[in-house]
């Protein structure tokens, strides 16, 4: 199977994934799940929390309002949408944009597993501390685990089933939103991608 086909079969499993708690806050709203989007063979993989409600809407993640600030944060280092793959931790919308639960987490990881295996990214940036928390995880980096204000933009390197993958956590870029010094810290950060492209 072609790495679109795997991305299909998951788009499939995820809009019949009637056993997750999401699912009849979806259907009632004429939401979609947002699988993700962009290169499948990306070097760089983005990892959000959870869509919003315009991306539910689209079922493209990073849409609204974040995402233009992930957008003008690509573009501070000459990348765009096209050229990396932008997806999040939970594929379906939490209720009011709520945080995501640790079950919903259990329920949508599995499959951001597979997404991983499939782009086989050389970098990954995780948008926020939800993102951050499982990758670290993931990757047997709990020891280092600190809060986000301490672990933006520092770089772990870690092995995968399919070679080494580095590992960057960024401040989600709706913390940017109202804040012109957090916008600063963000592009600061994101110029650790740069080497990476
Ligand atoms: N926030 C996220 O974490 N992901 C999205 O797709 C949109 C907003």
């Amino acid at each position: 199977m072609s790495k679109y086909d795997d991305m299909e079969q998951i788009r499939y499993e995820l809009l019949n994934l009637t056993n997750s708690p999401l699912y009849v806050y979806r259907t009632e709203n004429n939401y979609f799940p947002v699988v993700g989007e962009g290169n499948h063979d990306a070097h760089i993989m983005f990892i959000g929390e959870a869509p919003g409600e315009t991306e539910a809407k689209t079922a493209k993640p990073f849409c609204g309002r974040s995402g233009k600030m992930l957008d003008e944060l690509l573009t501070s280092i000459g990348l765009d949408r096209q050229s990396v793959y932008i997806t999040n931790l939970v594929k379906d919308r939490p209720q009011d944009n709520r945080d995501p639960e640790p079950v919903e987490i259990a329920l949508y990881t599995p499959f951001l597993d597979r997404q991983i295996d499939i782009i086989q990214p050389k970098v990954i940036g995780l948008l926020g501390r939800h993102s951050m928390k499982y990758i670290f995880e993931k990757y047997g980096l709990s020891s280092v685990l600190q809060p986000i204000s301490k672990m933006h933009g520092q770089f772990f390197t870690v092995q995968a089933s399919y070679g080494p993958i580095i590992i960057i956590a960024f401040y989600h870029p709706a913390a940017a939103l109202y804040n012109g010094s957090m916008k600063s810290v963000l592009k600061d950060d994101f110029k650790v991608l740069e080497k990476y492209k």
